[in-house]
């Protein structure tokens, strides 16, 4: 599935044979299925948190591979400002970013990953500031680095990935809907007014299956 190997932080691997590597796999089998909804869902039986940190994981090593790809090009002059309230290029905010979820996914207090040991209470919202901060990586991605993407023919891997979130995301309510709008969060976090957005049922509407983003009348990517 993943044709690069080059990733920005090192991958964050889920020990082979313990509970949630099985979870992942199942999450891998179902996906390749090509059913993202059902991809989602908790599996029977299983723990809602513990679904949760495997999947945020598992969404982790995506954009760190995504954004590994694109590294390059995403540099202190082509995104010298991340965002308004945020005062510096978007490379730096990138690292800071991706070294703080890393070292959430690495406290095994946070996200234990041995049998028994339970999850802490504060769990499911680390979660969600963890993935509503990965979030803003795919936007960067999608608004500002969108054509070495298909350069480097990783456009559908991006779409993909970008969708399997999106579900997950909302499948939980991980992310507050205002945040999702990617009209709200591309004009919030990206600072540049060109966004028309055709379709703002991202996280909206669950029987809603398809995400247009335009901009400019340009055709971007329907998912
Ligand atoms: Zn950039």
């Amino acid at each position: 599935l993943l044709r690069s190997s080059k990733t920005f932080k090192p991958k964050k691997n889920i020990p082979e044979g313990s509970h949630q590597y099985e979870l992942l796999k199942h999450a891998e089998a179902t996906l390749g299925s090509g059913n993202l909804r059902m991809a989602v869902m908790l599996p029977e039986g299983e723990d809602l948190n513990e679904w949760v940190a495997v999947n945020t994981v598992d969404f982790f090593n995506q954009i760190n591979m995504l954004y590994g790809t694109i590294t390059n090009f995403c540099t202190e002059e082509s995104c010298p400002v991340m965002s308004k309230p945020i005062k510096c290029s978007a490379p730096k905010y990138i690292d800071y970013l991706m070294t703080w979820v890393q070292d959430q996914l690495d406290d095994e207090t946070l996200f234990p990953s041995k049998i028994g040991v339970p999850f802490p209470k504060n769990f499911m919202s680390v979660a969600k500031t963890i993935l509503k901060r990965l979030f803003r990586v795919y936007a960067h991605i999608y608004h500002q680095h969108f054509d070495p993407v298909i350069q480097l023919q990783e456009e559908a891997h991006l779409n993909t990935s970008f969708k399997h979130f999106i579900f997950f995301v909302q499948e939980f309510n991980l992310i507050d809907r205002r945040e999702l709008s990617p009209k709200d969060m591309f004009l919030k976090c990206l600072g540049r007014p060109t966004y028309e957005v055709q379709s703002t049922d991202i996280g909206l509407s669950r029987a809603q299956n398809n995400i247009r983003i335009t901009t400019q009348g340009t055709y971007w990517c329907m998912l």
